[in-house]
């Protein structure tokens, strides 16, 4: 009998052999279950970090992800191209940890802003050692920045961060000023150490023209010690600021921003000084009109700040998938974005990662 040639056997590929959900639509964009279109990304650039603010890290830190399981600048270039090219993306913004702590930052900026399908491109940023290189930020075409600064007493700002770095904060927040058109402050509150600093933060950023957002803290501690009750709420902040100013239902569509904006006013004399937003996560949470997609620092996509597993594209990535099967991947990732996150649920568990593991 002639020999039968039987071929070469293919082996798929873990990511070749992944079943689509059958109800997933062949759409280009990030859709998921709900209608939603994701289309703007985080990355997160590291989970290390030079702070150890009590809301997000532990005191003595977090063990640190293996070198090599931390995507490269040309991988993250690579995968933010498939996320702008592919799938819509069209804000992308750097986060960790602290993304000032990749030595390769500029170079990164650099080569997100070359892409064909250019995003705009913003940093969130505790501003430790911004102002040595913020020039160099804006001219590789970075667009934008958010500085985490949650009070301007030196003290307590020890306590918060568990680093006395106000004044490096301040000097890179400075240079921000110089050389963005629009800086924006993150603030935490905590009751019992930051809470009444809340209306001299937001007189001090009116003055320089910064917009300031207060974040209400969630469940992304390391320590698990947030507490529903004991949180400082956005009615609480609200309320708290109107003593000092008059705030007003900002005019301008929210278009999908977390943040609820304020028009303040002087309550002597009815001035315009500016705008504050508020973040409510916990208590009026926006995720009907969520449009992120999240990338960790090790290449995995999150849905959701608060899911509880997450999709490997750098796995793939480095055993030769291509931009299309990426593309998939990260397709089907979204799909399975759940309809909220559930954090004022009972059976809500908190997730394993922490804010900066994942990338906040
Ligand atoms: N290190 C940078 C910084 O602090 O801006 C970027 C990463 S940090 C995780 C991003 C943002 O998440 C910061 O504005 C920080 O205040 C906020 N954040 C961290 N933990 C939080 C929590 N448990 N609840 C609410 N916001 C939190
Ligand atoms: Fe570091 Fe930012 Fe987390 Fe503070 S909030 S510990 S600066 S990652």
């Amino acid at each position: 009998m002639p020999p039968v040639d039987l071929g070469i056997p293919s082996i798929p590929t873990p990511w070749q052999d992944a079943t689509l959900p059958p109800d997933r639509p062949a759409t280009a964009g990030l859709v998921d279950r709900y209608g939603r279109v994701a289309t703007d990304l985080r990355v997160s650039l590291t989970d290390r970090c030079n702070l150890r603010c009590t809301y997000c890290m532990p005191a003595e830190g977090l063990p640190a992800l293996p070198k090599d399981s931390v995507m490269t600048r040309a991988e993250i270039a690579r995968l933010v191209g498939v996320a702008t090219r592919e799938l819509g993306v069209r804000q992308v913004r750097f986060t960790g940890g602290e993304p000032l702590l990749r030595r390769d930052l500029v170079e990164i900026v650099q080569d997100v802003a070359a892409l064909e399908h250019r995003p705009e491109i913003s940093l969130t940023t505790n501003a430790v050692g911004l102002d040595a290189r913020a020039d160099a930020l804006r001219d590789a075409g970075l667009d934008r920045v958010n500085v985490s600064l949650d009070t301007l007493d030196p003290d307590t700002f020890a306590t918060l961060a568990r680093r006395p770095f106000l004044e490096r904060t301040l000097a890179g927040i400075d240079a921000a000023a110089r050389v963005f058109d629009l800086v924006k402050i993150n603030a935490v509150l905590v009751r019992g150490v930051n809470l009444d600093h809340a209306a001299d933060l937001l007189a001090w950023s009116l003055e320089r023209g910064f917009e300031l957002r207060f974040i209400e803290q969630m469940p992304l501690d390391a320590d698990h010690s947030w507490d529903r009750s004991a949180m400082v709420t956005a009615a609480e902040v609200r309320e708290l600021l109107g003593r000092r100013f008059a705030l007003a239902p900002d005019d301008e569509p929210r278009d999908g921003a977390p943040a609820e904006r304020f028009a303040v006013r002087s309550l002597a004399t009815g001035e315009r000084l500016g705008r504050v937003g508020i973040i409510a996560s916990v208590t009026e949470p926006f995720c009907a009109d969520c449009r992120r997609t999240r990338l960790t620092a090790e290449g995995g996509v999150r849905d959701c700040l608060f899911a509880h597993d997450e999709s490997d594209l750098l796995g793939p990535l480095r055993a030769g998938a291509s931009d299309a099967e990426l593309a998939d991947l990260w397709r089907t990732a979204m799909w399975g974005k759940g309809a909220g996150h559930g954090m004022d649920d009972p059976s809500f568990t908190q997730p394993e990662r922490t804010m900066s593991a994942i990338g906040g």
